[in-house]
């Protein structure tokens, strides 16, 4: 097998595709024989959850000697949960909380890792270079890929942040950051601003232009060593549910996936490629509803407000990663998906043909939650079940009840959680009508005493914690900025 563009005939082996990150031509990475090579999905739902996730990998990426022993490295006594991501009942649905790693949101899953699979994959390709990881966060990969790559040997990491585009948590957690090849930098700017800088310097420092010594990856979805991982717990969810008896062998499964860049919904996908038997994908969008619009038209147009909302994460425009679903369902089109790119870039929007829209609908559903609908969806739930979410599992939380409402609710249903409740404190705290006043750091200690739950460990000591990184600089200096850094 092999990894191709997404734009091109471009190809790369597995370890190659997760050293560059981004291929030449600026297409995403993606193995177009996905589906239709055979994937033992009934043995994988008996093994343990560690188990099931070298198994995946390994048919994700079999170009990686060893997968076990990755594995091992990246989860070992990092979760503070032994199953890993557990599932929860809340009323008649399921949530699967994949925010027990370190820094308390789901992220976490892959980002510990991609740094295995990174240097796994620098070893067996014979690199000697330094390998610099780009990324650019709305506020909870930066986190989680710091605490991935710090002092990883043979690695740097840098990483944007939109300055006013996180929470203080989000924040703090990042300009603490230590470690020895770390660098954290914020952008007079939103996601959009810096994932399109971390994109021209990928393009401009590439070939020759790149300074010797070093290579450029990335630590964004669009690498997919960071994709690969998330596939795995789509496959632990439904294993739970057939030891809780919930559903029998076979029975489609729905699951309702709070998006952004589209990467973690994405995942799920390939999960139904390989036969897990995944019912509809519920694409679930805060107020940016531009994938709403998307499904619903088939035109996807960014050419609209950014709107900051109490879900920051997933405050974007443009999801990078619905590239690899338009790829696959023009089944590998890579002159239609290269044009449809172009035409994003340069006129802001761009029209799927129709006939491939009606695949992708028979996958995905979509539905958009708007900030008032959030913050109710956690009160609701904090009175009426007792539990309580973040301001992003709560959008999903909205769009799994809607979703139901319109298709009848007969199918098993799955809401992917995707950060604590304790990284959103203020927003958290308004819905369930506690007190407001303090700072972020204070208000996270008064959701502890109310809801009696502890503070995750990662976000334990946050405002103590000396500020290391304090660089602040414009969307168009982004370049200039990596290119110092390298030098
Ligand atoms: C990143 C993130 C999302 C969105 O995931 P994508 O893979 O970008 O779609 C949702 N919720 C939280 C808390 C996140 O950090």
């Amino acid at each position: 097998m092999y990894y191709q563009s997404t734009r091109s005939d471009h190809r790369a082996s597995d370890t190659a595709a997760v050293l560059e990150g981004i291929a030449p031509d600026g297409g995403l990475y993606i193995d177009p024989s996905l589906g239709s090579r055979p994937f033992d999905w009934q043995g994988c739902l008996r093994l343990p959850p560690l188990g099931m996730a070298s198994m995946i990998l390994s048919h994700l990426l079999p170009g990686f000697a060893d997968m076990g022993e990755l594995v091992r490295r990246a989860y070992d006594g990092k979760f503070d949960s032994e199953e890993l991501t557990p599932l929860v009942p809340v009323g008649d649905d399921y949530v699967l909380e994949l925010f027990h790693g370190p820094t308390a949101a789901f992220k976490d899953v892959a980002l510990s890792m991609l740094p295995q699979l990174v240097t796994a994959a620098r070893g067996q390709e014979g690199v000697r270079d330094r390998i610099c990881i780009l990324t650019a966060t709305s506020g909870d990969t930066g986190k989680a890929a710091l605490e991935g790559f710090r002092d990883v040997e043979g690695t740097g990491i840098l990483v944007f942040f939109p300055d006013a585009g996180v929470s203080p948590v989000q924040k703090a957690q990042m300009v603490t950051q230590a470690g020895g090849n770390v660098r954290v930098c914020a952008v007079r700017g939103n996601f959009d601003d810096c994932q399109s800088g971390v994109k021209r310097a990928f393009a401009a420092l590439s070939g020759d232009a790149l300074p010797a010594g070093s290579l450029l990856s990335s630590a964004n979805s669009i690498n997919i060593g960071r994709l690969a991982p998330q596939v795995v717990y789509y496959f632990i969810a439904y294993a739970d549910l057939l030891d809780r008896g919930a559903i029998t062998l076979g029975e489609p499964v729905d699951y309702v996936v709070p998006t952004g860049n589209f990467g973690d919904i994405l995942a799920g996908y390939f999960a139904k490629l390989m036969g897990l038997p995944v019912g509809r994908l519920v694409c679930a969008s805060n107020a940016n509803r531009v994938l709403t619009d998307f499904l619903e038209t088939g035109v996807y147009d960014k050419r609209r407000a950014f709107l900051k909302t109490a879900s920051p994460s997933m405050d974007i425009l443009v999801s990078s990663n619905l590239e690899r679903l338009l790829f696959l369902a023009s089944a590998g089109d890579t002159a239609l998906v290269a044009d449809c790119m172009k035409k994003l870039n340069t006129e802001g929007v761009y029209r799927f043909p129709e006939e491939a829209m009606a695949r992708i609908r028979e996958d995905f559903a979509a539905c958009c939650c708007g900030e008032e609908s959030c913050l109710e969806t956690i009160g609701r739930v904090w009175r009426d079940c007792g539990y309580l979410c973040d301001t992003h599992t709560a959008v999903g939380m909205y769009a799994a009840q809607s979703w139901k409402r319109a298709r009848g609710a007969d199918r098993r249903t799955v809401v992917l959680s995707t950060a604590s409740p304790f990284k959103f404190p203020a927003a958290v705290l308004r819905a369930i009508g506690g007190e407001l006043s303090g700072d972020e750091f204070e208000q996270m200690e008064r959701l502890a005493e109310i809801t009696k739950q502890p503070i995750p460990r990662g976000l334990r000591g946050l405002r103590e914690r000396p500020v290391l990184h304090r660089d602040v600089i414009d969307p168009d200096e982004i370049v200039d900025y990596v290119r110092r850094q390298l030098g």
